[in-house]
Order: structure tokens, then sequence, then C-alpha cells
């Protein structure tokens, strides 16, 4: 597992820049190391399976769950916002598929010629074949 973490002044590690010094976001010190149990239970607790109201969210393995530093300071209040934004790239994305499917040819990674070979494709969630 690879993570990243900010360090505080003071020498603890958090789990990003805006949670530095918020001790629930705490995994570990520059002087101790990583907390890697710390870290486990931190992304465990909010895996898109887990947490409510993700869990039942269509979009939760796109969105995943959102800004830890947001969630926990205002919860989740751009959740219609992110659906709605996600929605319209799945259809740009299937419109696109229809009318130029050479361009997901073209844009995949390595040239490796793979590439959405019908709309039906991104619907059964298989958007790289
Ligand atoms: S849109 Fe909201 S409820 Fe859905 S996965 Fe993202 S944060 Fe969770």
């Amino acid at each position: 597992m690879q993570a990243s973490s900010s360090s505080s002044a003071e020498g603890s590690l958090n789990a990003c820049h805006r949670l530095v010094d918020d001790p629930a976001f705490q995994m570990g010190s520059v002087a101790g190391g990583s907390d890697r149990a710390a870290l486990a239970e931190h992304l465990a607790a909010r895996h898109v399976d887990r947490a409510e109201p993700c869990r039942s969210c269509w979009s939760r393995y796109l969105c995943g769950g959102g800004c830890y530093h947001e969630v926990a300071r205002r919860g989740r209040p751009g959740c219609d916002y992110m659906r709605g934004w996600l929605a319209f790239c799945l259809r740009a994305c299937v419109e696109l598929a229809e009318s130029a499917p050479e361009f997901f040819r073209r844009t995949t990674p390595n040239g490796a010629g793979r590439h959405v070979s019908q709309s039906s494709d991104l619907h059964n969630g298989r958007p790289w074949g």
C-alpha cells in the first residue's frame, strides 16, 4: 500500500496538508515513522463500500467518498453536484464513443489499441474494453 502524508512543524504525520494538527487524522510522526495501523484503520473506515452514505451511492467508485477534510468539517454538501458532474461526464463519454470511437483508441495509454467498441461497454462499466 502506498500513501503520502503531510507533516506539521512539530513533526506529526497527518493524512494531508489540510488535516495537519488534527489528532483524529494523525498517522505517525517524523521521529517515529508512519503508523501503518492508524493508516489502515483510517482507510478501512472510509472505504466507499462501508462509509455512509457512500455505500449506496451509484457514483462511489468514481467519486471516492470526497475530501477527508471537507467531509470532517462540513459533511457532504456537494454530493448532488458531484453526481451531476459525473453523470454529465459519463453521458459525454458515451456520446463520444458513439460519434468518434477512434478517440478512445488514440487516447489509450501506449496506443495499446484497446478501445470502446460499443456504447454498451460504457453502460456495463467497462469503458476500457
Ligand atoms: S457523491 Fe457523496 S455519497 Fe456519493 S460517493 Fe461521493 S461523497 Fe459519497
